[in-house]
């Protein structure tokens, strides 16, 4: 049996943990800039605030509902999400877990037959909220699928399940579920396949298992048999390994549109540079890297324009040098003067551990000569404060902005000592 622990509304409900008079009341937290809606209190839904609704278009219903807006507290949010992470994996045996996103994370419960599991997980929500005053939902099935689709009743159902913990566990409860949930709601169907989904007269989950396995092959791939088996309780997704990252991505909404080709070929290197860092940390290289660019989605009206483009390094880097290069030469290919650009990002992938490099002997390898000033650089940051010692191309500045915050976020910030993020905020 896997469990799926989902904090439910979490900006939000770090908001409240921060300042309990915002419970019961309406509250949005907005994104960098304060651009879209990105975490919803229940209130706040029952309002019709739609999750992503440009903050702009809703100022009104705002003011008239008394709706507490924030601007985003990253470090904070990065904070709990760790406390919660560190509850939550003094349940299980060492790596029986797998952290999925921010506010999500895998728990594995094979080997606990002769536990009460109901009343186990009820007991790491109660301590997560009493410790940290958090609301979680646990939903636990036989496969990572079914656990998504357990989460997402006990939130549709929250009077059927007070508790928080659902186990859908039975032939009976899978079927009855699949029938209910719409197909676009399923994890890992998107906007575009949902749509190809009904227009093949497959709305719910459940039609998708009526289909031919033919069908299904030819429309989705191996993934679709993956999705149908783990429909059916067959597990076909494994717990990720906790430690390593499939890839770094580091991005960032600017709060002024760029339209300087210099000023953006700075960002996209210090992106680079950020991920090289990530890289030395967990002492792996990358084979891969991305670069992307583009344009306000919501100013359409200013021309749009947006592209990615990956190359493979000659031989695996962590070298912030040998990075920002393949960065800069990615980003002069994409960019396209004239457009003023929004977002960037630097992606890095395709990792291999640093001491098991293959070095391409064709290839000149500067990384041998890079590496041990890199780490001198890494640890003065460490000891002097983020980016005091830095490379040519970057300038220091933070593009992205924030509102001004809050006194008891300040105290906040000065009261705890934070852990770096590990996660890719928008
Ligand atoms: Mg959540």
């Amino acid at each position: 049996m896997y469990a799926l622990l989902d904090c439910n509304n979490f900006f939000v409900s770090c908001e409240r943990a921060l300042k309990p008079e915002l419970d019961d009341k309406p509250v949005v937290v907005l994104s960098n800039n304060d651009g879209c809606v990105i975490s919803r209190s229940n209130e706040a839904k029952a309002l019709g605030v739609p999750m992503g609704a440009p903050a702009f278009k809703f100022k009104n219903l705002f003011v008239v509902n008394d709706v507490q807006v924030f601007s985003p507290k990253f470090e904070m949010y990065n904070y709990y999400s760790q406390e919660v992470m560190k509850i939550a994996k003094s349940y299980v045996p060492q790596n029986a877990f797998e952290v999925y996103s921010i506010d999500e994370l895998f728990l594995d419960f094979h080997g606990f037959k002769y536990f009460n599991i109901y009343d186990y997980c009820c007991k790491i929500r109660k301590e997560i909220n009493i410790e940290l005053k958090l609301p979680t939902s646990i939903g636990l099935a036989p496969t990572k699928t079914l656990c998504k689709i357990a989460n997402h009743i006990i939130k549709k159902e929250t009077d059927k399940y007070p508790k928080g913990v659902y186990i859908m566990d039975s032939k009976e409860k899978i079927e009855t579920a699949l029938k209910e949930l719409d197909i676009q709601d399923v994890w890992g169907i998107g906007r575009k396949l949902g749509t190809k989904m009904r227009d093949n007269g497959v709305h719910k989950a459940w039609d998708l298992l009526q289909k031919p396995e033919t069908w299904v092959r030819k429309t989705m791939g191996i993934q679709g048999i993956r999705m149908i088996n783990e429909f059916k309780g067959i597990p076909q997704l494994e717990l990720d390994s906790p430690s390593d990252k499939k890839s770094i991505m580091v991005s960032r909404s600017f709060m002024k549109m760029i339209s300087n080709k210099d000023e953006l070929a700075e960002r996209v290197e210090t992106f680079a540079i950020y991920c090289a860092e990530k890289l030395r940390k967990q002492n792996s290289c990358c084979k891969v890297i991305s670069v992307f660019i583009q344009t306000n989605r919501f100013r359409k009206e200013l021309g749009e324009y947006k592209e990615g483009f990956s190359i493979v390094l000659p031989n695996p880097s962590s070298s912030s040098i040998v990075l920002a290069k393949f960065a800069n030469t990615i980003f002069e290919a994409i960019y396209k003067e004239g457009f003023r650009y929004k977002k960037a990002g630097v992606m890095v992938s395709d990792f291999v551990p640093d001491n098991e490099r293959l070095i391409n002997l064709f290839e000149k390898d500067d990384d041998a000569k890079h590496i041990p000033i890199m780490k001198a650089i890494d640890k003065l940051n460490l000891k002097y404060g983020k980016d005091k010692i830095r490379l040519g191309g970057m300038s220091g500045k933070n593009t992205y902005g924030r509102a001004t915050l809050s006194p008891e976020y300040e105290e906040f910030l000065k009261s705890n000592t934070l852990p770096e993020a590990n996660y890719r905020f928008q």
